[in-house]
């Protein structure tokens, strides 16, 4: 009798132990996520305590600066991955439309992939040596205030007078591109800038070029990268339609429309977009990529993302995430 006992307890033990080693083995594997990309509304705290989480995970391969307020007060984040000293750059920036927003969640969740991977290789190269060389600048959400318009209505506008502004606009609150004074933030930049459009959810081009705090703000990011290096070009995501700006009009500089002919083909090579004919520069009036192009002979290529209307359903995230994962780190390598 007391060996059954006993032997029980040792059974007992044993169960206990291999359970607890498979529990501990399985958290290991399934390290939590940061960043979730299984609902539907990133919403703008989840992202600056997302933004906060990495920081505090990964400090010494990340760094976060505030470089500029929207016009409701929300903070514009830029996040820089790897060597700030780097003579070479990419810049990477998202939701610059407001109903896009889901290109803010993929760069979130670029950025927790590349810094999980930092010591580990992706397509052969070594993450961090390509981060040594060339560091990426992430500006996940270009119109924060926008954003809270397209997921959760005008109610969201904090301040007073730009909410009373913005319910007498046209255009519905969920398919707001603008920011909160109805201004199409990628008609906004001083490139072949001419008034155009009326205030509202889209395609209101400003009362003048760079008149948005969040395109100074970019540019002014901009112009401090290129003080002490080079930005060797720029990623550019919105959404929909799967297709992929990379052309230049004749009168871009050869460097520059050959880089940006190299990063549409890698770009093409893992998303398989399709290719869109070049625009004149006169249609493209106050365009970002355009600006780039040709103001700052910097290259720069578009991504559309996804293929339903936008705001996307987060039932696409995994296909966009399965093509889009080793874009930007592809084309940080493309200059290392
Ligand atoms: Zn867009």
């Amino acid at each position: 009798m007391k060996s059954i006992v006993k032997r029980r307890k040792i059974w007992l033990l044993l169960f206990l132990f291999v359970g607890l080693g498979l529990w501990a083995a399985h958290g290991q594997k399934t390290e939590a996520a940061i960043v979730s990309t299984n609902h539907q509304k990133y919403t703008y705290a989840e992202y600056r305590k997302d933004l906060k989480q990495l920081k505090k995970k990964y400090p010494d391969r990340c760094q976060v600066n505030v470089i500029g307020r929207s016009a409701d007060d929300r903070n514009l984040y830029e996040v820089v991955l790897g060597n700030t000293q780097a003579k070479k750059h990419l810049v990477v920036i998202a939701n610059l439309h407001a109903r896009e927003y889901m290109t803010t969640q993929l760069c979130m969740r670029q950025l927790e992939y590349y810094l999980k991977k930092y010591n580990k290789k992706i397509s052969g190269a070594k993450v961090a040596d390509v981060l040594d060389k060339v560091a990426i600048h992430y500006v996940p959400s270009a119109n924060p205030d926008g954003t809270a318009i397209s997921q959760f209505g005008f109610g969201a506008i904090r301040d007073k007078s730009l909410r009373a502004a913005l319910r007498k606009m046209p255009g519905s609150a969920l398919r707001w591109k603008a920011n909160a004074r109805g201004v199409d933030l990628n008609r906004n930049w001083a490139v072949a800038f001419r008034k155009g459009g009326v205030r509202g959810y889209a395609g209101f081009h400003g009362s003048k070029a760079a008149s948005e705090p969040e395109v100074k703000a970019l540019v002014k990011m901009v112009n401090r990268i290129e003080k002490n290096g080079q930005i060797a070009g720029v990623v550019s995501y919105h959404s929909t339609g799967s297709i992929l700006y990379g052309r230049c009009a004749s009168n871009a500089e050869t460097k520059v429309e050959q880089v940006t002919d190299r990063m549409y083909r890698t770009a093409q090579s893992l998303t398989g977009y399709r290719l869109m004919p070049t625009e004149s520069l006169s249609s493209a009036a106050g365009c970002s990529r355009e600006y780039f192009l040709y103001k700052r002979d910097i290259p720069c290529i578009t991504l559309e993302v996804g293929r339903g209307t936008c705001p996307l359903s987060i039932r696409e995230f995994p296909s966009i995430w399965r093509k889009n994962k080793n874009v930007v780190i592809r084309e940080a390598m493309l200059f290392d």
